[in-house]
């Protein structure tokens, strides 16, 4: 902790430090690590905490007597969207309950809006001779290869504690009918843990826009994964775009991914019910009804919203401390060294690290040589191109907390051997 900044190292010091990191490095070597922090899931501990939902449904009914073998009921049971309504802060109508991905969900809406076009649009977005997105950055890898898979272009706004600099949105939204939407993760965004504050929804959901049918694709993943007790709220972004005059403007997503099972949870859109019943008609054509079955198993085991807060208590019980040994292991390694920064999220999945500039494809080569892999860098930022090559996410659910604690030993290793390579020019 009391360590000297790179920079304030004498060339003699930082050839020592070199040559000291060179030594650690070498020894992670012997180690025969294998280690991964790449992707956010849930560990198996954490997915045991649902495994009653094997046993479930004892049902074939849900409480109004609909029969959840059998087609129909697009929107969901009825049952479970009520459940999840309370904790999205919307209202149960404005609630699809789907399949088990909310990221399929989001591509439909990508491809209806592409192929159809909107409730509010003049025309199909893919008439328009080009459409743009705003990406708040860093951000979720997955929303921009889907973008990118359809040739929407991709212009980069930064996100802050707060959400997206919204001063930047409203200045390319105002004038360029192009843009036609822009993601959110409102609450502990993956990778940066931030929280968009009441003030920035607000201000999303009023500001003018070229394009009339501009889209927020509101993505809160992380609504219900806290991991302090200062519970975060996310903004009624719903709400108060339909108080801006802009009902239509959000589709909200979520799912049980990371609540139940990550393969075969349930997921969620919440809208505006003219935005609703432009999704069921066009899913319509193409499904005749959800997986009903696996909704009742989710009505059963959570009984309701309070066992949905309560079942998210025990997650926050084994993954807190992976967290924590994040910060332990970076702030004993790292803390004032000035070669990295990082943050300490109160929820979500991800620590988001930024090393020295330049060094972010260096530090994730290094780890992966002894054994650590590491999401690669530049993934958090639409075409894997991070401009300053400083941005590293870690995921540290899905190990134990044994491993997550020599992960980090051996990252921080890589991370100061990067700096003091590129501080002397080695
Ligand atoms: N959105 C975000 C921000 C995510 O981090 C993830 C999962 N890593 C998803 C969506 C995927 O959600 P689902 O499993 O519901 O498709």
């Amino acid at each position: 902790m009391n360590a000297t900044p790179l920079a304030d190292l004498s060339a003699d010091d930082l050839a020592t430090l070199l040559d000291e990191q060179r030594a650690a490095y070498e020894e992670l070597k012997t180690r025969g690590l294998k280690l991964d922090l790449t992707r956010g899931k849930p560990s198996a501990q954490q997915l045991d905490l649902a495994d009653d939902l094997l046993r479930l449904p004892t049902s074939t009914r849900d409480s109004k007597g609909v029969d959840v073998r059998n087609y129909g009921g697009l929107e969901g049971l009825a049952d479970l969207r009520e459940m999840f309504a309370e904790l999205l802060w919307v209202d149960p109508e404005q609630v699809v309950a789907g399949g088990s991905s909310s990221l399929t969900m989001m591509r439909d809406c990508l491809f209806y809006l592409t192929l159809f076009g909107a409730v509010d649009s003049e025309r199909p977005w893919g008439q328009e001779e080009k459409v743009r997105f705003v990406c708040p950055v860093p951000g979720y890898d997955r929303h921009f290869t889907l973008l990118e898979s359809l040739g929407i272009e991709m212009v980069t706004v930064p996100m802050h504690e707060d959400g997206p600099d919204v001063d930047a949105v409203t200045a390319l939204v105002a004038d360029d009918p192009s843009i036609k939407g822009m993601w959110i993760v409102p609450t502990y965004a993956n990778p940066s843990g931030s929280i968009v504050s009441q003030d920035v929804a607000a201000r999303l959901a009023a500001m003018p826009t070229a394009a009339p049918d501009f889209k927020i694709f509101w993505d809160n993943a992380y609504a219900l994964h806290h991991l302090t007790e200062d519970e975060a709220k996310s903004a009624d972004i719903l709400t108060l775009a339909s108080a801006a005059g802009h009902p239509h403007r959000p589709i909200m997503f979520a799912s049980t991914s990371k609540i139940t099972f990550a393969g075969a949870g349930v997921a969620f859109l919440a809208a505006s019910t003219d935005n609703v019943a432009w999704y069921l008609g066009h899913l319509g054509n193409g499904s005749i009804g959800p997986d009903k079955v696996n909704h009742l198993r989710h009505v059963e085991f959570f009984g309701d919203a309070q066992g949905v807060r309560d079942h998210m208590a025990r997650h926050r019980e084994i993954i807190a401390p992976k967290f924590a040994e994040v910060d332990r292991v970076l702030t004993e390694r790292l803390g004032g060294r000035g070669v990295a920064t990082w943050n300490t999220p109160t929820g979500g999945y991800f620590v988001n690290l930024d090393v020295v500039p330049g060094t972010a494809s260096r530090v994730v080569e290094l780890a992966k040589a002894v054994g650590v892999a590491l999401t690669p860098a530049g993934s958090s930022f639409p075409y894997r191109q991070d401009p300053e090559d400083t941005n590293i996410r870690l995921a540290p659910t899905m190990p134990p907390v044994e491993e997550v604690t020599a992960a980090m030993d051996a990252v921080a290793t890589c991370v100061l051997l990067a700096a003091a390579e590129k501080a002397a020019g080695a």
